[in-house]
This record gives C-alpha cells, structure tokens and sequence, in this order.
C-alpha cells in the first residue's frame, strides 16, 4: 500500500492573492516583488480553497500577498467566496501604497463586501518602498470610514518619526537591518536569509537525520493563488492543497519526502553534487534554503524556481 504522509490539522490559514507587490521588503518571507509573475487568484481557485479549508476544519482566514490590493476587483471576488465557504475573514494585509487611488470609496466598498479589518504594514522594512505617512493615512482613513485596522508594528513609529514622512528612506538612513530584524521578531526565510547571512555568525551545520515533521504542523500555513499548500515556516515548498488536506504520497514529491523523514540529513543526501560554502551557514534553515535553491533547478514539482530567484534579489 502507498505510503501518505501525514495530513496537517487545518487551523488558521493565510491566503496569498498574489505575489507580485509594489514593494520588495528585504525580510519579506515569500519573497515578493515587482518583478514576480502578476497572476492573481481566480475565483475558481478561490473556490477551491474555500471547500478545501472548509472541508478540512479552518474556520478563519486572512488575506495577503504580494500585494492584494493590486487587483481590487480580484481581492472583492476573493473575500465573496471567503464568505461563500462559510470562513471567517479575520483582516486583510496591505502596504497602504494605493492611499492615493481613491482609498475611501475602496475602503466604503471593502465594508459592503464584508472586509471589516486591514493589517496595515508599518516598519523600517516597508520604510524603503512606501512612505510611512502612507499607513498613517491609511489609518486616519480607516477611522472615517469605520474599517477596523492595527498596524503592523505600530512600536516601530516613534523611531520612523525621526524621517521625512512623504519619501521612501535607505538603509544608511533606517539603521541596522540585522538589529531591526531582531526587535522585528524576523523569521529567517524568503528575503530574509539574505539579512541572516549578513549578521549571523556562519559555521559547521550539524547534520542530524531528524524528521522536519513541522511541515505538516497544525501551525498557521498559507494557501497561494496556484492552490498550493505552503509549510508554516517553510517557505519555498509547496503541495497541492487538495493532497495536503487528503494525504500526501510519500515518494511523490523526493524533497518534501527527504525533509519529512530524514530532515537536513536526507536533504543533503538528495542534492547529491551540492557544494557547501567554505565558511558555512548560520543556520539549518539556511542551509536548506541553499539546498533548495540548488534542487530548484531540476525541476522538483515542490521546490518554486522563481521564489529563490525571487529572494536572493535585492532592489
Ligand atoms: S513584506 Fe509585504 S509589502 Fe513587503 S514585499 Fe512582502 S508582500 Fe510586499
Ligand atoms: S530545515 Fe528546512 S524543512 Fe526543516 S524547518 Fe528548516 S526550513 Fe523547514
């Protein structure tokens, strides 16, 4: 008999509309940018998701990117069948870069469509692509139209009000990325291994054969425009979404496989040729983030090739 993986418990669960953005933050976990491929979920998709998350358990989403906002009349189809499947839509995530784009009547049509709540992103890290007078607008906005909102990391305000509110800012100007990355609380994936290999002291990786078994975790996880299944934590892999909720062949996909039973041991056994930097790595993570990138090339249906061009790119 085949053997399945293990299915993940479906709790919360974020929903990537797309991956372009205005922005390229450099400690952005799915590595969006400009420069990504413009797709935006379908309806059809968004669907999909819907039954599969029902059917599975979850019963509150978000929504993000990318940039969501990129597509209104998309993001207002993708929160109807949010509705429609019966989840509940806890906030949406933008960078506030359209508040010149007739934000009111967007916000007043949001509200009628049952989006109550923004995640309004303000850091030193949206600091270099959006204004930080941006979120603020968007904020007093919210406030006269009745949309609920938090901003995401308000703690961060009193250092940004140092800056020229109306312009973007380098890091010459913001401070020390590898300290802001640490107050930040930084997961070290997508865009952010780059900050991680700048700060972190590199060296020898132990490399043990312990099971990666988070990949399947009832911990929030994500669900892309493609129908994908993104690990939480992990990010860079995907799975159908449909066979991480129905179960998973094992020898399906050989580099979810690896991680899953054998961890950073079995990754590297995989990448067969891989040739290791002469200083190291700073973390494990690390390390798989290279041995993935490397993996990426052969064309594992898992493994997205532009997502690690994606996150080595600085802009
Ligand atoms: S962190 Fe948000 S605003 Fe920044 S590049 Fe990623 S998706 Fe865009
Ligand atoms: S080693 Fe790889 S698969 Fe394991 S937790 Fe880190 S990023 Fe995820």
């Amino acid at each position: 008999m085949e053997r399945k993986l293990k299915t993940p418990k479906l709790t919360h669960c974020g929903i990537i509309a797309n991956y372009q953005c205005t922005a390229a933050c450099r400690h952005c976990l799915y590595a969006c940018s400009p420069a990504r491929s413009p797709g935006y979920i379908s309806r059809k998709t968004a669907r999909e998701i819907g039954r599969l998350l029902r059917a599975g358990g979850c019963e509150a989403v978000h929504i993000g990117g990318g940039e969501p906002f990129l597509d209104f009349d998309g993001l207002l189809s993708l929160i109807s069948e949010v509705h429609r499947a019966g989840i509940g839509l806890e906030y949406i995530e933008t960078n506030a870069y359209w508040i010149e784009e007739e934000a009111q009547t967007k916000l007043e049509r949001l509200l009628e469509a049952g989006g109550t709540t923004l995640c309004i992103s303000i850091d030193p890290f949206h600091a270099e692509y959006v204004p930080y007078s941006y979120p603020l607008r968007l904020q007093d906005l919210c406030e006269q139209t009745g949309m609920k909102y938090f901003l995401w990391q308000s703690r961060f305000i009193p250092a940004l009000t140092n800056l020229d509110p109306l312009k973007t800012h380098t890091w010459a100007e913001l401070g020390n990325r590898g300290e802001i990355a640490q107050r930040y609380g930084i997961h070290w994936g997508g865009r952010a291994v780059n900050i991680e290999e700048e700060y972190a002291p590199r060296g020898n990786i132990i490399l043990d054969a312990s099971p990666c078994s988070g990949l399947l975790s009832t911990g929030p996880f994500h669900a892309d425009l493609l129908g994908n299944f993104i690990p939480p934590g992990c990010t860079g892999l995907r799975l159908p979404l449909a066979e991480a909720v129905e179960g998973v062949s094992a020898g399906k996909y050989p580099v979810f496989g690896a991680l899953y039973f054998r961890g950073i041991r079995g990754l590297l056994d995989l990448a067969g040729d891989f040739v290791p930097a002469p200083g190291g790595y700073p973390s494990k993570c690390n390390l798989c983030f290279h041995l993935r990138r490397h993996l990426a090339d052969q064309g594992f249906p898992e493994l997205d090739k532009e997502y690690y061009e994606a996150a080595l790119a600085y802009w």
